[in-house]
């Protein structure tokens, strides 16, 4: 086998490792190592989409914690950000965070030097290192966190690498009322390379010099439903450390896709696609491929099934996804299930002895979902191929909606093949050729399930 490619990281640190660590750092410090929720274990959305989103009964005091001190490894899912997978090489839609928590115990003291501490144990360079810190703002009516200035200050950050950012970036909360507060969160510079070149290039910035790698959130507030902050009965500390961020920092990766993580998919999928070329968007699709099987097969290992609604229809809607760009690939086979095997052997110690034995039956069901797709696909491309924009600059809705009703192909998946060739569609278009057509598409849809489903 071909390992040229990771001659450099031979002698770093590897991803189960790091978590290793992480989590023998705080179990040494009095924390309970919990086991992470199962990825689709949640009530109100579909998977879990942020490591704290299991302790909310604890940090608002509704229920005892197991312990005060609490760390842990837990899958997440996002799919809100999918699209953008991929374009930028530091956005998932399944990922890994590590987490240390206080309930109501330690503060900003120790949580900062916990940081800093386990930082140099695991060879994190200091110096490239910068931190933000909410620096008050008008829309939050809250005032700035200058406890955690002073905190990093005592604990010898350099001033200069303070940054003081708004509600925006350093004030969390779960995007809707619920527990929040000022966050503070760490940055590594990783060079002008890697920069837009602005004066004002900092962290914060959109592009890819300065990556987050961990954020440290004072929970101190009930956002509520009036827009309000009332302070909660605890004041707690919720962590969060990206394990493909600190990765790529450990292992001086280019993007999250070049870590030990996804490497072993990346030698399979270039061993079944030697041809693949190298274009922006050859490499965008193999970024987008092992993002989405890894995210379908998290999916899969917590016993969902691809299906039309529900927490199937997301993984569905991945497989399919990822078949599209194994297309640009020229991969025009079922291939999605190769790359399971490699996905978790280099990730061992990140899979159950039971995960490990399922997950042949879940690359399985990529491969039989691949397969039932291929054709819809085939069929789907080569009409997309011929549409236009109408005068408006827009494909028409209408065009969209019967390419769904009739051949069964997604029209999300279809707006994304057309947004590669810079045309946008016309949703509104769309909803009402669905509603034109409400009678008629009872019965095609039922015909296009007869394929697809
Ligand atoms: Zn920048």
């Amino acid at each position: 086998m071909n390992n040229h490619t990771e001659d450099h990281r031979q002698h770093s640190v590897s991803s189960p490792e790091i978590a290793r660590r992480y989590l023998a750092f705080f179990r040494a410090r009095d924390h309970l190592q919990i086991a992470g929720t199962p990825l689709a274990g949640t009530e109100s959305t579909l998977f879990v989409i942020a490591g704290m989103q299991p302790l909310l009964p604890w940090l608002r005091g509704e229920a005892p914690p197991p312990a005060p001190r609490l760390t842990t490894l837990q899958r997440c899912l996002r799919m809100d950000d999918a699209d953008a997978v991929g374009v930028n090489g530091l956005k998932l839609s399944g990922f890994n965070m590590l987490g240390n928590w206080s309930i109501g115990d330690y503060g900003r003291r120790e949580a900062i030097d916990f940081a800093r501490e386990l930082l140099s144990e695991i060879g994190v360079d200091r110096s490239a290192m910068w931190v933000t810190v909410f620096g008050g703002d008008s829309v939050s009516h809250l005032p700035p966190d200058d406890e955690t200035i002073q905190q990093w200050r005592r604990a010898g950050h350099p001033e200069q690498r303070i940054v003081r950012l708004g509600s925006d970036d350093n004030l969390w909360t779960m995007n809707s009322p619920g527990p929040c507060g000022p966050c503070t969160e760490m940055f590594i510079d990783r060079g002008e390379a890697f920069g837009c070149g602005q004066s004002t290039c900092r962290p914060g910035c959109s592009c890819e010099r300065f990556l987050e790698f961990w954020n440290l959130v004072f929970i101190e507030y009930e956002w509520q439903r009036d827009g309000s902050f009332t302070p909660l009965p605890l004041r707690s500390v919720d962590t969060g450390m990206g394990l493909e961020r600190i990765a790529a920092v450990l292992q001086e990766t280019p993007t999250l896709f070049e870590t030990d993580l996804y490497a072993g998919a990346q030698q399979r999928l270039a061993e079944l696609a030697p041809g693949g070329g190298d274009s922006p968007q050859q490499q965008r699709a193999r970024r987008v491929i092992v993002d989405a099987v890894r995210s379908a097969l998290y999916i899969g290992l917590a016993g969902v099934v691809p299906r039309s609604d529900g927490r199937g229809s997301v993984m569905r809607r991945l497989i399919r996804r990822a078949a599209r760009q194994g297309r640009i690939l020229g991969l025009d086979q079922p291939f999605l299930g190769e790359l399971v095997a490699p996905l978790v052997e280099r990730a061992e110690d990140l899979f159950s002895p039971d995960e490990q034995r399922l997950a042949p039956q879940v690359a399985g069901l990529l491969t039989h979902e691949e397969r039932r797709f291929a054709r819809v696909l085939t069929t789907g491309l080569r009409l997309l191929d011929r549409v236009q924009p109408e005068s408006g600059g827009l494909v028409s809705g209408e065009q969209l909606f019967l390419l769904h009703a009739e051949r069964g192909f997604p029209a999300d998946l279809a707006a994304e093949v057309l947004a590669e060739r810079g045309i946008a569609v016309d949703w509104p278009g769309y909803l009402a050729a669905m509603e034109r057509h409400h009678a008629i598409s009872r019965v095609s849809v039922r015909h296009a399930t007869d394929v697809t489903e």
